[in-house]
């Protein structure tokens, strides 16, 4: 019994966090609607029939219908061309009602991300992808950030509060995870290091980061040898493996070594959604030349 309850104790908790949070959006969005009689509003744009897309757009309505925000849901057919596309996200760009523009990815092969990206309005950048937004970013300027660092930046700052000079490891270089990551830790006064596949001798690196932020994309792939004791760990991966979900982090090495750690299910996952929808709430109040109180820093 004691063990289960030391073993909660270590568990970071991002379906909590999550509520806690879209609590606090809805009321910013509800203060929208009143000043400007509509809802903040999120158009998704979902192409073809991927099954996990699918689930992760509907988890995004219903939060959002949850939170106040008023969400338009466009699919189109995997054969969509580039060119369609591009002219879906124009028109979007040009909606005065629509506050932030979501392209579910990924992208069919015939479709080019860094010309979707780049099409998408950064006022209306509700990934922060944009290269603008992104270049502010990586310069440490007030700007839209991805919605899974941002989630991860969130727990670890409810967590640890002040991160100065803690050694945080990233796996992973992705610019949707890994390099957005990097910048927010960076910021935090954290000694960042970012390794990736071609990275050598993991374990022993790794083996002395005081928090570790997996985004491998490998079920499992961080064990025992990887983890220092005491260690804060966000597993961001999310894998299917005989039919269940597990993260980039053997779960159980890490509530048997580390501090805390992120469970895949209910980790990571929540917390973005619910970045999503602050970072949707934040353009509607900017588009609008509404005053936005950043809640987070
Ligand atoms: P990606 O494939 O773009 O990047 C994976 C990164 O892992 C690469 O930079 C690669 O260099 C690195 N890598 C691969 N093998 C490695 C190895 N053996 N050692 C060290 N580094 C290695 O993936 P991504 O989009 O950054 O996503 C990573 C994981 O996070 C995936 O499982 C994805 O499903 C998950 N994810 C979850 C959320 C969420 O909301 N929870 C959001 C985005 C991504």
């Amino acid at each position: 019994m004691m063990g289960i309850n030391n073993n909660e104790s270590k568990i970071i908790n991002g379906k909590n966090y999550s509520r806690d949070f879209l609590t606090h959006i809805s009321d910013l969005a509800q203060k929208f609607e009143n000043l400007l009689n509509r809802k903040p509003c999120l158009a998704v744009i979902l192409i073809g029939d991927n099954n996990a897309s699918k689930i992760y757009v509907k988890n995004k309505i219903l939060t959002a219908k949850d939170t106040n925000i008023k969400s338009i849901e466009i699919l189109l057919s995997k054969n969509t061309s580039e060119c369609d596309l591009l002219n879906e996200i124009y028109r979007l760009n040009n909606e005065e009602k629509v506050d932030g523009i979501l392209v579910q990815l990924p992208l069919p092969n015939h479709i080019q991300l860094e010309k979707v990206v780049n099409s998408i309005s950064p006022k209306k950048d509700v990934d922060g992808f944009h290269p603008q937004n992104f270049g502010n970013l990586m310069l440490g300027n007030d700007t839209v950030v991805p919605c899974t660092p941002l989630g991860c930046w969130y727990m670890l700052k409810k967590e640890l509060n002040d991160l100065t000079g803690y050694h945080a490891l990233v796996i992973g270089r992705s610019n949707i995870v890994g390099k957005p990551m990097q910048s927010l830790l960076i910021k935090e006064n954290c000694t960042v290091t970012i390794a990736h596949s071609k990275s050598k001798r993991l374990a022993e690196i790794s083996k002395k980061a005081d928090i570790i932020i997996a985004a491998i994309g490998r079920p499992e792939f961080i064990t025992r040898e990887f983890i220092k004791s005491n260690s804060v760990i966000i597993d961001v991966g999310i894998n299917r493996n005989d039919k269940k979900l597990v993260g980039d982090v053997k779960f159980e090495d890490a509530l048997k070594i580390a501090k805390k750690v992120t469970p895949v299910p209910g980790g990571v996952g929540p917390m973005t959604i619910a970045c999503l929808m602050y970072n949707t709430v934040k353009l509607a109040y900017r588009r609008n030349n509404q005053m936005f109180k950043e809640i987070l820093y």
